[in-house]
Order: structure tokens, then sequence, then C-alpha cells
């Protein structure tokens, strides 16, 4: 499919605003995307493959940008004439065609992305933002973005802090890694479910933190 340089447009809404999206499969939007995604989207991903962190990390993600690597013909390495992997899909293929701006303080607003000029997708106002982003299952991801945004914020703060060395911290990118080696040690059972696992990961990540003495980073919305 030919390329399009998908940008944001000056439309901005809230939660409350009026909108509505059909996808009919065109598959347009699986295409020449950078699709980031964080911890939390990569343990999810993972749970739907069947596989683990670890080698999701090291199949599908470009660790040089954290995003999905991408055919030569910019498909999405998911895109198999639909996603092959839809339950599991990350946060901005389940917004899409919004895009969501956070800031540290809890502000947000939801932005239009362009649409692919052969795009099948219809637009509507059937319904608000907070309905589609419901429908497209978004809210476990948002609160984990922010969750690891205020990770990301601590580390930076520990980087400046000159406190304590509390050694090697867990891996930061790869939750089953840090889960596993933290229950070996234990003696402890992995938890099976996903969310588990990555509370677990963030308790561990904060718990080195702490240690680091690296402050709170403010990013706590959710
Ligand atoms: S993960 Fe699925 S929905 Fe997202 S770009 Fe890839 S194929 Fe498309």
């Amino acid at each position: 499919m030919a390329s399009h340089d998908m940008h944001r447009l000056p439309v901005v809404r809230d939660r409350g605003a009026s909108f509505s999206y059909a996808c009919h499969g065109c598959g347009h939007c699986c295409h020449h995307k950078a699709i980031r995604v964080d911890p939390y989207a990569v343990a999810r991903l993972a749970d739907a493959l069947g596989v683990s962190t670890t080698a999701v990390l090291r199949d599908y993600v470009d660790a040089a940008t954290s995003t999905l690597r991408q055919s030569d013909g910019g498909a999405c390495v998911f895109f198999d004439g639909g996603c092959s992997v839809h339950s599991g899909r990350p946060l901005p293929c389940r917004l899409y065609p919004l895009g969501w701006g956070g800031k540290p303080n809890g502000d947000e607003s939801f932005y239009e992305l362009s649409a692919h000029p052969q795009s099948a997708g219809v637009y509507g106002t059937d319904g608000t933002v907070a309905d589609y982003l419901a429908s497209q299952g978004t809210a476990s991801y948002e609160r984990a973005s922010w969750r690891y945004a205020e990770v990301l914020r601590r580390l930076q703060l520990a980087a400046d802090a000159d406190g304590p060395d509390p050694g090697a911290p867990p891996s930061i990118t790869d939750v089953d890694e840090a889960v596993r080696h933290h229950c070996e040690q234990r003696g402890e059972p992995i938890p099976d479910d996903v969310e588990a696992r990555v509370d677990l990961h963030l308790a561990l990540l904060h718990a080195w933190l702490d240690a680091a003495g690296a402050p709170a980073g403010g990013c706590t919305p959710g």
C-alpha cells in the first residue's frame, strides 16, 4: 500500500465530545505507521500471542525506536490481511483515528489524525469520545501509560539525585524477565495474569527507585 504521511489535525476533543468511527478493515492504517509500545503494550501483545515479553521484544519490536517492526512494504509486523493480534493491539491502534495527548499534571486532549486518502473508515457523531475509547478497551492502556511515565520520570530524577547505589535496576522494558528474575530469587510463583505481572513489575521498579532515593515524579493520573 502507498505510504501516507499521517499527521495531527487541528481538531481537539475532550471525552464528552461527539465522535464515532466505524472501521471497515481496509488496512491502510496498519501500513507505514510508527506504532510505539511501552512495557504494558509489550506484555499485552505477549499475552495475546502466548509468548514471553522477551520474545516479543526480540522478534517484533525495533529496540531503537520502541515501535513495532514493519515489512519491506511498510506493513505492520502483525498485519496479515487484518490485525493478527487484535486482542493485544497497542494503544495507538485502539485510539486510531484519534491521538491522545496527556500531560504530567493530568491534563489531556484527543486530537484527530489525518486518514489515508483511500481509507474505508466512516466518521460519525453517534457517540462520544469516551464511548469510542470504551469500545476499544483503552482504559488499562491509558492507566499503564501514566504508571510507566511515572517510572521514567523517577529514573530521570534518580540520575540527578546522587543517592545511594541500589545496584542494577530490574529490566525496564522486559516485564517477564524482571518478574521471572525476582520470583526465582525468592522461590515465589510467577503470576499467571498479565495485569498481576505488570503490577509486580511496576512495584519492583518503584522499590528500586525508592532505594535509589528518587523522589516522586508527579505523573500519576488514573
Ligand atoms: S498491531 Fe494490529 S492494528 Fe496495530 S498496526 Fe499492527 S496490524 Fe494494525
